[in-house]
C-alpha cells in the first residue's frame, strides 16, 4: 500500500509541475470559471465538443497542487468522451472521495483518477480535487454563472 501511495503522490506532483492541456482553446464552444474559496483555487475550463463528445479541452488558473493536478488528469480523462460518460466519471470520482476511507476503489472505472483516493482522508482537500469537475459541469450546462464548491 505504501508503494501505491508513493506512486499516487508522484503522479499528482508530476501533473502539478507539468499540467496537461494547460492552455486556452482558440475556439471553445463551452467555458466556465470555478472558484474554491476555502483554498483559493481558481480555474477556467474551456472545451470544444464535436458530435456530442469532447474534441478538445484546456484549463487555466492557479491553485494548490491537488486542484491543478486534478484538472490536468481530468482533461486527459474526458477527451474523446461523451457527456454521459463524463457524468459517470464525475459520479465515480465523487463517490471515491466522499465514501468511507476504507471503501474499495473502482480501479477499472476510475483509471488514473484513482491517484486522488488518498484525498478522502483530508475532507478539506476534497473540494480542491472536485473543483475542476464542478467547473466542467458548469461549462457543459452552458450557464454563465461561475461554479463554486460552496
Ligand atoms: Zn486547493
Amino acid at each position: 500500500m505504501d508503494e501505491l501511495r508513493e506512486l499516487y503522490q508522484a503522479t499528482i506532483l508530476d501533473h502539478n509541475r507539468k499540467p496537461r492541456n494547460f492552455r486556452a482553446l482558440e475556439a471553445p464552444d463551452h467555458s466556465a470559471d470555478g472558484h474554491n474559496p476555502i483554498c483559493g483555487d481558481q480555474l477556467t475550463v474551456q472545451l470544444e465538443l464535436e458530435g456530442g463528445r469532447v474534441k478538445d479541452i484546456g484549463f487555466q488558473g492557479n491553485g494548490c497542487a491537488i486542484s491543478v493536478a486534478s484538472a490536468s488528469l481530468m482533461t486527459e480523462a474526458v477527451v474523446g468522451r461523451s457527456l454521459d460518460e463524463i457524468s459517470g466519471e464525475f459520479d465515480r470520482f465523487h463517490k471515491m472521495l466522499t465514501g468511507p476511507t476504507d471503501a474499495p476503489i473502482d480501479m477499472a472505472g476510475l483509471g488514473k483518477l484513482a491517484v486522488f483516493s488518498g484525498v478522502r482522508e483530508f475532507p478539506i482537500r476534497i473540494k480542491c480535487a472536485t473543483l475542476c469537475w464542478h467547473t466542467l459541469r458548469a461549462a457543459l450546462d452552458g450557464g454563465s454563472k461561475a461554479a463554486t464548491t460552496e
